[in-house]
């Protein structure tokens, strides 16, 4: 991995997925990256990822951008649209990452019949009685060589303990070969997925510090190691924060239709969410002025080590 030798600025980034309009979950995290990122005097970008073309909607971006903008979350630089990127991530794909990436035509039908002919083959007693890892890739496809354009492409992840330091869960190790194994990285339809998409941009964008929900600390190790075979800078802070869930304990997201925000008064949501966030109370004022109060009282220590956060409101 290259380190950089000169301290450089710190680089936050938002990256929301067009698929819904920010609802509070997003627009916390939003919030929380973008003070976060401005108390270290950093810059926040702002990338929308949008490659899936059959569940991101030009109107949702539309929407999310006015509604960063109302709310005073002045992202800095130019958006990203991952959608123009493509042919970046391709030629990655056929460069850095061409010899850790093969063709694979197994079919999730292919995958589930393979693990059931497995348990079947423990219950005869002809496997071995190790439990089967079924999230692992058996790598049915590796040495086919099969044609790269006209299949999905998977990504080989390492088989070995991968260790980072998050800002806000601590410690943490895992082994993404045996946690996620061989990530789809193209789908056979040549649609981009996002743990290349975001390991390439967060490196291109020399991003610093990620601050994003808990629910995507499971790939941490596998963007670890893409962004490190891409031999791209690595990120030198994660965060992964707590997730806001219903006072039920439901995690508050767009599958479970979670109502978008509402920007009418955003000097009331600022403040709620910087309540939900556990942040000190900022005056009641513009939101540019609220932000920059919360951005000098920033504070992650009262999120350290929580999984979740309870939106009474949500
Ligand atoms: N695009 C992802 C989402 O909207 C966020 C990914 C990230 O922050 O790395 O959930």
């Amino acid at each position: 991995m290259l380190t950089r030798t000169v301290p450089s600025q710190p680089i936050g980034r938002f990256a929301p997925s067009p698929t819904g309009e920010l609802h509070l979950g997003s627009f916390t995290t939003a919030l929380a990256s973008f003070c976060h990122i401005k108390s270290l005097g950093g810059k926040w970008l702002l990338r929308i990822e949008d490659t899936d073309i059959e569940r991101c909607d030009r109107q949702f971006t539309d929407q999310i951008l006015l509604d960063l903008d109302t709310l005073g979350l002045h992202w800095d630089g130019d958006v990203i649209y991952q959608s123009e990127r493509i042919d970046i991530y391709n030629d990655y794909l056929s460069s850095a990452l061409s010899s850790l990436t093969y063709g694979c035509q197994c079919s999730r039908k292919d995958l589930a019949e393979y693990w059931a002919q497995e348990e079947q083959r423990q219950a005869d007693g002809n496997g071995s009685n190790k439990a089967l890892n079924k999230k692992r890739y058996p790598r049915c496809c590796i040495a086919a060589a099969l044609d790269r354009q006209k299949h999905k492409l998977r990504i080989q992840l390492p088989n070995y303990q991968i260790g980072f330091r998050d800002g806000i869960q601590g410690l943490q190790w895992a082994n993404p070969q045996q946690t996620l194994g061989d990530m789809v990285v193209r789908r056979q339809d040549g649609m981009i997925n996002y743990i290349l998409a975001a390991s390439l941009d967060d490196g291109l964008q020399k991003v610093t510090h990620i601050m994003r929900g808990l629910d995507i600390l499971p790939m941490t190790t596998a963007q670890i190691s893409i962004m490190e075979a891409a031999r791209l800078p690595g990120i030198d802070q994660w965060y992964h924060l707590p997730l806001i869930c219903h006072d039920d304990g439901q995690k508050l997201s767009k599958q479970n239709l979670a109502q978008p925000i509402n920007t009418c008064n955003p000097s009331a949501l600022i403040a709620s969410a910087l309540q939900l966030l556990q942040q000190p109370t900022v005056d009641t004022d513009t939101p540019e002025n609220m932000l920059r109060q919360a951005i000098a009282q920033w504070d992650n220590t009262p999120l350290q080590g929580k999984q979740q956060l309870s939106s009474v409101n949500a």
